[in-house]
């Protein structure tokens, strides 16, 4: 008599995608183990913005009360600075703002409670006979010539904690661009892009990067950490397949972060790789749905970097409408 065994899935990379994976795999009975190479609370170079369409799936992966009880800011508007102009625009819903500390660890911790294994190792990419593997590692960035890109990011709060603007605001300047945004306890997340170069020449400090604007807003606030720095960033628009494994999130393709929808990204492909893993959905139809799921926000944001590399963010700024540009840049969700 043949046993019907639960599905055992093998989960590299536990940030938000692989998280999600593993709480999918386990509503629908499987066994799962995480392989991790970071302990957790662990900051991360990252917007921190999350997109207002997070909150059903995070609904559906049961990890909505957890993430209601970590007091995510709330976001109503977008701003983007350019050149001494500005654009304003309101979001159709509220979005939130929560450190990749909390959001990560949160996840995981749901994960974990609901019986996921895990297992603090850099993993290698592939998994133990019997298992299906999904790789959930991040973006991968291979050495590239030319100009490079690099990510930053802090946190800086006031001495006497204000009402904060519910606001993120975008600042462009020369090669790179800032974002300013609230995130839980009334801390105010800054994080950018920056040519490695002009990085190096500051010593990694990007302050001396920024534009008045934002520096002004930033003196009277204290930094909590020093400045997290990451890279190069290679945007790719394209997906990646696999013969043998599910990708999802950034190891999918990773696109320009000015989007801020990364995160909504990662939880939605994580969640679809963790039904098909344990269902035995094949590979190709679950590249077939990530295809249809992300092909329009790929396909804006290669256009959008596109022009923002070729210097031409004021006109994206001032031509584009915005709430346009923001419901673009969304997956199909
Ligand atoms: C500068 C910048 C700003 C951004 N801002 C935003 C934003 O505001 N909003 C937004 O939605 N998105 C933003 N993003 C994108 C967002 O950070 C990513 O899309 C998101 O982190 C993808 O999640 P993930 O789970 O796929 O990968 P990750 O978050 O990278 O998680 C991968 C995990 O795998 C682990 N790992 C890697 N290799 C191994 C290994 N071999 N073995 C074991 N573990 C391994 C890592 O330690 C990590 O914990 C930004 C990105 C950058 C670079």
């Amino acid at each position: 008599m043949k046993l019907d065994l639960p599905a055992q899935i093998e989960v590299i990379g536990a940030g938000p995608a692989g998280s999600a994976a593993a709480l999918a795999a386990l509503a629908e009975g499987a066994r799962v183990t995480l392989r991790e190479k970071s302990r957790f609370p662990r900051h991360k170079v990252c917007g921190e913005f999350l997109s207002p369409e997070i909150l059903p799936i995070l609904e559906a992966l049961g990890a909505a009360p957890a993430f209601a009880a970590a007091k995510p800011a709330r976001i109503e508007r977008v701003v983007l600075h350019v050149r001494g102009r500005e654009k304003r625009f309101r979001l159709p819903e509220a979005a939130f703002g929560l450190s990749r500390s909390a959001l990560d660890a949160l996840l995981l911790d749901e994960a974990l409670r609901r019986g996921a294994q895990l297992s603090i190792e850099r993993a290698q990419p592939c998994a133990a006979a019997g298992s299906a593997l999904v790789l959930a590692h991040g973006r991968q960035a291979p050495a590239r010539s030319g100009a490079r890109l690099f990510g930053f990011k802090a946190h800086f709060r006031a001495a006497s904690p204000a009402a904060l603007e519910e606001s993120v605001e975008l600042f462009f300047f020369e090669g790179g661009y800032a974002g300013l945004s609230p995130v839980e306890q009334g801390e105010l997340n800054v994080c950018g892009l920056a040519p490695q170069a002009a990085l190096r020449e500051c010593g990694f400090q990007p302050e001396e990067l920024l534009p008045e604007r934002l520096l002004s807003r930033l003196r009277p606030l204290e930094r909590s950490f020093d400045w997290l720095v990451t890279g190069p960033l290679v945007f790719r628009n394209e997906f990646r397949g696999h013969a043998s494994a599910y990708l999802a999130g950034d190891a999918l393709g990773f696109v320009d972060p000015f989007t801020g929808s990364g995160l909504l990204s990662a939880l939605l492909t994580g969640r679809l790789a963790g039904q098909a893993s344990s269902r035995g959905t094949s590979l190709e139809e679950y590249y077939a749905q990530c295809r249809r799921t992300l092909r329009r926000q790929y396909r804006v944001a290669a256009t959008l970097r596109g022009m923002l590399g070729a210097g031409l963010t004021e006109s994206v700024a001032r031509w584009i409408p915005g709430e346009w540009l923001y419901r673009l840049t969304r997956p199909r969700v």
